[in-house]
């Protein structure tokens, strides 16, 4: 039979939009010594807008986001969302790119008009050897310093615009992480975004540990790296992305709306999309187990 305790812990948490799916990970919830967050979508609203755009000479503002609302035509991702919006505020048209490939935790490349055309971070930069141009450089460091994300438009090898897009911080997470610190817990930031960008909203937060310009075939990696320091680690995303880190984690918690990989790889689902839930979350496991002993 069940220990009627547990059952009382599992429809309490389940009256608080949490579904558990293994029990363990819900006793193990409070030993927890880090907890690692996603950042985009989790401890950010996750909604880029375009506020800012720099080209290199002999290319136009609208020429660089015609171009890379073309090859943005067919992602999903937040990032191809706000350049399509961008593009289409000012008055451009859709245009057709050809043989569109999503590079996960890169960016994207298509071609346009018969040329090759790529746009994504520094984790597509370092994938193609490709550097930004002195041109770009103020640009794109004095967005990193105010925490916007950059992405770059490279045509045929070249790279010849940089768009600074703006996420914000949500009101929630500043809590989660005075409330995680007085519990005692490490808090870690994970993202593929960049360093400086990552760095900016984690001093914010006041976050301890920082994760940047990770792709997501590494995530877990990062994961295993606090785990092997003696840690008890538990990992919150809503991304296919995450899916190997929620795996990995000692307690996965998949958030929100939360893709289905995402889901199917956590312990404990949070229904609602609100960061303040995995405080609950922890307070509930240390209420429902010490009874227990
Ligand atoms: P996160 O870890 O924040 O969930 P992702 O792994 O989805 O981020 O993406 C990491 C980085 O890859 C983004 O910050 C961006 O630089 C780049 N990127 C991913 N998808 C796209 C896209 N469709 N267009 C442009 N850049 C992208
Ligand atoms: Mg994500």
């Amino acid at each position: 039979a069940i220990p009627l305790v547990v059952a009382i812990n599992t429809s309490l948490a389940a009256r608080n939009g949490m579904l558990i799916r293994d029990r363990i990970a819900m006793e193990d919830a409070r030993n927890l010594d880090a907890i690692i967050f996603d950042k985009t979508g989790t401890l950010t609203q996750g909604e880029h807008g375009v506020v800012g755009t720099a080209t290199v000479d002999g290319v136009d503002e609208d020429e660089a986001l015609e171009l890379a609302a073309a090859v943005e035509g067919d992602s999903e991702h937040m990032i191809a969302r706000a350049i399509r919006e961008a593009a289409d505020e000012r008055g451009i048209d859709a245009r057709d790119a050809d043989d569109f490939e999503a590079m996960k935790g890169r960016g994207v490349r298509a071609f346009v008009d018969g040329q090759e055309v790529y746009v994504g971070g520094p984790n597509l930069l370092n994938h193609l050897d490709s550097d930004v141009p002195d041109a770009l450089r103020t640009f794109a460091d004095e967005a990193g310093e105010n925490a916007q994300t950059v992405v770059y438009l490279v045509r045929e090898g070249e790279l010849i615009a940089a768009f600074a897009m703006a996420d914000v911080i949500r009101e929630e997470s500043y809590r989660v992480v005075d409330a995680l610190h007085d519990l005692g817990i490490e808090v870690a930031m994970l993202t593929g975004d960049s360093e400086d960008v990552a760095k900016a909203v984690a001093d914010e937060l006041g976050i301890d540990t920082v994760f940047a310009e990770v792709l997501p075939e590494d995530k877990d990696v990062k994961v295993q790296e606090l785990q092997d320091q003696g840690k008890l680690v538990g990992m919150v995303g809503d991304g296919v992305n995450d899916a190997p880190a929620l795996t990995r984690a000692d307690v996965g918690i998949a958030i929100g709306s939360g893709t289905d990989v995402a889901v199917q790889s956590a312990d404990v689902i949070l229904v609602q999309n609100n960061p303040m839930d995995v405080v609950r979350l922890v307070k509930l496991s240390k209420a429902s187990y010490r009874k227990m002993q």
